[in-house]
């Protein structure tokens, strides 16, 4: 790995990175469900819908949903029949996620602290490996999507849901406007912080464009890597296949 990775915009240390952005989510856990609809305008619930629907997960596969936080799509998952592995650093977040399940009436889910880098799971494991949202805040990227490889079956599917550039000129420039300017803000007023939000918008503006990152899931191993953009590329679904 680098010296120093991007955190937001600025550069520092790989240790930094995961130690900051840990404070982010362990700052941000008990409201980042009512944040994501906030910033979103629910947009966020369709995106995951279409990734759930993309991935395609059937009764009695194993599919790991990594980074998997409050639970999000690990729910829609379980509602198909997968048993789901849901996976995160950050103990605050799963921890919302078990009591969100547990009001749901949401059970057989597994919850598991599990640093994407390093998984404690053996190889060959999983039919499907998920990670939305999640990845740009990886401090080891190439390291994490290595691990997602190790841990699939052969025939197994890796999906990434992320943000990334769009390529609608007006929107692109509205959006950029309105992340930058009103999303801090808003985190400032529901969520009381302002500079984990900023992060968080930071982040987006830094993580590789998709042909960037195709690269790089082919870096890892992966085959048949494609990636399929929604609203111009605000946000894309990356896939490969271990073969
Ligand atoms: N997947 C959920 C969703 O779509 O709502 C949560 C996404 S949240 C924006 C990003 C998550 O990535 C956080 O819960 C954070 O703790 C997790 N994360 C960051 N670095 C990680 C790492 N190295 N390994 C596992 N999870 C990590």
């Amino acid at each position: 790995m680098e010296d120093t990775v991007s955190y937001g915009y600025e550069q520092v240390a790989p240790a930094e990175k995961t130690r900051r952005v840990g404070e982010v989510f362990s700052s941000v856990a008990r409201r980042y469900d009512l944040m994501n609809d906030l910033m979103s305008g629910g947009l966020h619930r369709m995106w995951k819908d279409s990734f759930v629907a993309m991935v395609k997960p059937r009764p009695g596969e194993r599919v790991l949903d990594m980074a998997g936080g409050t639970g999000d799509i690990a729910f829609r998952m379980a509602a198909r029949g997968a048993s789901v592995t849901v996976s995160d650093i950050n103990a605050a977040m799963l921890e919302v996620g078990e009591q969100r399940a547990a009001k749901r009436g949401i059970d057989g889910l597994t919850w598991q602290v599990e640093n994407a880098e390093v998984l404690s799971f053996d190889s060959a494991a999983f039919d499907a490996y998920t990670i939305a949202f999640g990845i740009r805040n990886v401090t080891d990227i190439p390291a994490a999507l290595k691990e997602a490889r190790r841990v699939l079956k052969y025939g197994g599917r890796f999906f990434c849901l992320e943000f990334s550039t769009t390529d609608w000129p007006g929107f692109g420039r509205v959006y950029d406007a309105y992340s930058e300017k009103l999303v801090p803000q808003i985190g400032k007023y529901v969520a009381g912080d302002e500079a984990s939000y900023r992060y968080l918008i930071e982040s987006i503006r830094r993580f590789p464009t998709m042909p960037e990152f195709s690269k790089m899931i082919e870096a890892a191993g992966f085959a048949r890597v494609s990636s399929r953009p929604i609203l111009g590329g605000l946000v894309a679904i990356h896939s490969g296949w271990k073969i």
